[in-house]
């Protein structure tokens, strides 16, 4: 398992008839943006809600859907934090929802606390609630989120008016509107939107707050963005592939990183292979994007083992190193006296790939290059993917400061973790050509993985 995994999702919608079943799949669909908890909450003249640590699929009850009534709600799942959270508030009873992550928590905390408010356990999501609820009225109290706190969101209040939902200023989390003739939704991504055989309407704005009800969309408010900075590990890693965010589709981003790693072969005259090959399921869209510009022909290497599920968190690298082996088997006939050209997305450790490359190895493949989407991971996340430390930075362990400055400096780190982690060669995107291929002006995108900088100072 990567240490980068996104923390939440967020979903909403309002129907003509009873809204629940529209969520569980609503949430079902997002599922991949957060494993650990699940929670529905609807509006039927008071609020009803059910949340469980667990996925979305097989933890919620008949009984539990059949309590929860009434045509509009909204769905959470996540890493962290049980939500939706209910309140009680002089806006009348809510529940809240929220994607996104909190950099100044405790500074907020402490000056809450300063003020007489009490906190259950400091989580982000009664940050979020607590400012939502100080002020008169919700569309006040999101706009007081984008003064006081520093980081990233999105944010769902169920209320008795509809759901209102917003983005950070910054748009760092995706968050999308979609309707059909009975329905009226908002996703963290599209995919829930479009498997719901909805239309996808646009994306929600930086800053922007919506009330979505029976009426259809309204946006009440557009703050002041100084800039955007969309997440780019959305588009290369986080998002599912069938997803389009801010108008970029998933699927056509990651052909176009894997196509640039193509290229970088060929302009560097040709690397010499048999097939191209994906670590699932991440690694899939830059290998066919690979596969297109080389014209090396794309096979499976790896097995997916859809029945290995993770029902507790793993703590051990131990019992991490058992999971990823009942997760993808080798496809032994297939890699055989091959040379192999494996994509993922990225390296974090570099445990994972270092026994990717192993296991094929074992089965026999000739060689094995490693063609990795995005450019070495330099820096941690502040915004709500955990990367946890710049100690299990594999890059880091080369280049202890600063930035990677040259294609030189890059080739020296690509030849390092090559030897790291028992590959024939390893080459990743540089972050120009990582930018290129996702086709977004830089000056949107939030690229603090790799440059350090943070979009929002
Ligand atoms: S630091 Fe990286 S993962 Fe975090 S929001 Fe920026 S680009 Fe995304």
């Amino acid at each position: 398992m990567k240490s980068l995994q996104d923390n939440c999702g967020v979903f909403g919608l309002c129907s003509r008839t009873e809204c629940v079943h529209d969520i569980f799949q609503g949430i079902d669909f997002l599922q991949h943006r957060g494993q650990e908890y699940c929670g529905i909450s609807t509006f039927d003249g008071g609020i009803h809600q059910v949340s469980h640590y667990g996925k979305v699929a097989n933890i919620f009850k008949y009984e539990e859907l059949e309590y929860l009534k009434g045509r509009w709600g909204i769905g959470h799942v996540s890493l962290w934090e049980r939500q939706p959270v209910r309140w009680q508030s002089r806006a009348g009873e809510i529940a809240v929802a929220f994607s996104g992550n909190i950099i100044n928590a405790d500074e907020l905390i402490k000056d809450m606390k300063g003020r007489g408010k009490a906190f259950y356990k400091g989580y982000n999501i009664e940050i979020i609630s607590k400012i939502i609820m100080e002020e008169p009225d919700v569309v006040a109290g999101i706009c007081a989120l984008s003064r006081k706190i520093k980081g990233a969101y999105c944010v769902v209040v169920l209320t008795a008016d509809g759901i209102y939902a917003a983005r950070d200023i910054y748009g760092f989390r995706p968050l999308i509107l979609g309707q059909d003739s009975n329905r009226y939704a908002v996703s963290s991504e599209s995919r829930a939107i479009q498997n719901l055989e909805m239309d996808v309407v646009r994306d929600v704005q930086p800053g922007e707050i919506v009330l979505i009800n029976d009426k259809g969309f309204r946006t009440l408010a557009r703050l002041d963005s100084p800039r955007r900075a969309h997440c780019a590990f959305e588009w290369a890693y986080t998002a599912s592939l069938d997803s389009i965010i801010d108008g970029v589709s998933v699927q056509e981003a990651r052909n176009q990183l894997g196509g640039s790693l193509a290229q970088r072969d060929m302009d560097g005259g040709g690397l010499e292979a048999d097939i191209v090959a994906a670590v699932p399921m991440s690694g899939i869209g830059h290998a066919l994007g690979y596969h297109q510009r080389s014209g090396i022909s794309y096979q499976e290497v790896f097995l997916y083992n859809r029945y290995a599920d993770r029902s507790y968190t793993l703590s051990s690298q131990k019992a991490r190193e058992k999971m990823a082996k009942r997760k993808l088997a080798v496809l032994h006939y297939a890699v055989r006296g091959k040379r192999i050209v494996l994509c993922d997305d990225s390296i974090v450790r570099g445990t994972q790939i270092h026994y990717k490359v192993r296991d094929l190895k074992k089965a026999g493949a000739k060689e094995v290059h490693v063609r990795i989407a995005c450019p070495p991971l330099m820096y941690p996340c502040d915004y709500g993917i955990s990367t946890r430390s710049y100690e299990e930075l594999s890059a880091r362990h080369y280049f202890k400061t600063g930035n990677i400055a040259s294609m030189e400096q890059l080739r020296d780190l690509e030849a390092w973790i090559a030897n790291q982690i028992g590959a024939d060669s390893v080459k990743y995107n540089s972050l120009d050509s990582f930018v290129r291929a996702l086709g977004i002006s830089r000056e949107e995108l939030c690229l603090k993985c790799w440059d350090g900088v943070n979009p929002t100072l």
